[in-house]
């Protein structure tokens, strides 16, 4: 059975120790920060740089209080991700959300290239064959994985698996091109865009948030190019006519989700990865979609462990016992306190991804909470 080290997201008393910075700093000096990490050795701190318009992402001061710690025993950290839009673009908009090298204290750098090119192919399992991992970590010998906990119109809930599995991935791979990147995961067969002409009301969101202008309108006819698209499906999340369609198959989806995270894993040596998971600003959404809407529950507080089955599993249970918020999704979609929240918010089945973890080997469900 696996710790879970946990620290509650009420600050009770009116000191720096209660406050959830503080409480960080206690909860990794709890992990043992020196069982895990070597003095002068680099550290990727992996976290999800948010997207334009979706700012509820993992805080600054919370990486750069991780980062502190890291410091503290000598170690070399940075902050990392890998890249959605293009990668200039998006590390302006890491910038614009807060993270950058004076915010965090490290260098805030993309994973697998500006142009979301530099990977290495790496052998995943029946779902995927092989998957492009991003160079940067496929190469670190440490990393600590922060995940900002929420739900997600894919995968139900999005925690470390997600974070692992679609942010060690790249986008796309020089040969083998979507097929090997998190489109694979998203998508079946060709991954061939369908629009449902009648449904459309011509918004032309699906167009703008195309990362890579695969999606044009001519004659108010859509026209989609196959050829370069990454199949990320942002394209489909942000229409709310759900007039287009990348064919999916939701099983397999959560499946692959495990099965991409444990190839991320597999880069790295035993006891080289610890996870944080933060349950704070828990929205309805993704954090690359162009908006954050308002948390669908209260703060729950931030996990730490070195087994990603099992801070996952914390953590679903912990949302689980949270009220859904008045004036949210939850109360829009009628979501009472003693019902499924991620099921009803998105109807998908989110547990499968932390079971096919668990079966292939990648930690245990079972765990022991150690509350500080
Ligand atoms: S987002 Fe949907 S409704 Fe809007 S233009 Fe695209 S397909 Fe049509
Ligand atoms: S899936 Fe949609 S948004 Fe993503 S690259 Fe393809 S057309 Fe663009």
């Amino acid at each position: 059975m696996s710790t879970v080290f946990f620290a509650s997201a009420r600050a009770k008393k009116w000191r720096y120790e209660d406050s959830m910075p503080g409480k960080l700093e206690q909860l990794l000096k709890e992990a043992g920060l020196l069982n895990y990490f070597s003095p002068d050795e680099w550290v990727a701190i992996k976290t999800h740089f948010g997207s334009e318009g979706a700012h509820r992402t993992v805080r600054p001061v919370f990486l750069r209080k991780v980062v502190e710690a890291l410091k503290r025993i000598g170690a070399k950290p940075f902050v990392t991700d890998t890249v959605r839009i293009k990668g200039l673009d998006y590390l302006e908009v890491a910038n614009q959300n807060g993270l950058n090298h004076l915010s965090v204290g490290a260098p805030v750098v993309i994973a697998d290239g500006l142009y979301g090119k530099d990977n290495i192919m790496v052998k995943a399992g029946d779902i995927l064959g092989q998957v492009a991992v991003a160079s940067l970590i496929h190469d670190v010998p440490a990393m600590i994985v922060c995940s900002h906990v929420k739900g997600h119109i894919n995968a139900g809930y999005a925690g470390a698996i997600k974070n692992l599995a679609m942010g060690g991935v790249s986008s796309s791979h020089r040969t083998c091109g979507w097929k090997c990147g998190r489109g694979a995961m998203h998508t079946i067969g060709e991954g061939e865009l369908v629009w449902d002409k009648d449904k459309c009301e011509l918004c032309l969101q699906c167009k703008d948030i195309c990362p890579l202008d695969a999606i044009s309108f001519k004659d108010e006819k859509l026209e989609w190019d196959g050829n370069i698209c990454w199949r990320c499906g942002r394209c489909e999340r942000v229409c709310q006519n759900e007039s287009l369609k990348l064919p999916g198959d939701d099983e397999r989806f959560m499946q692959s989700l495990a099965e991409a995270a444990k190839a991320v894993i597999g880069t790295f040596e035993k006891g080289k990865i610890l996870y944080i998971n933060f349950l704070t600003e828990i929205q309805p959404e993704c954090d690359c979609m162009p908006m954050a809407d308002v948390p669908v529950m209260q703060d729950g507080g931030i996990l730490v462990s070195d087994d990603p089955v099992s801070i996952e599993q914390a953590s679903i249970d912990m949302l689980l016992k949270s009220p859904p918020l008045p004036d949210s999704m939850a109360s829009d979609k009628q979501i009472k306190p003693e019902e499924d929240i991620l099921m009803k918010l998105h109807n998908k089945p989110y547990a499968i991804q932390v079971e096919e973890a668990e079966r292939l080997g990648l930690g245990e469900r079972s765990y022991s909470l150690v509350e500080i």
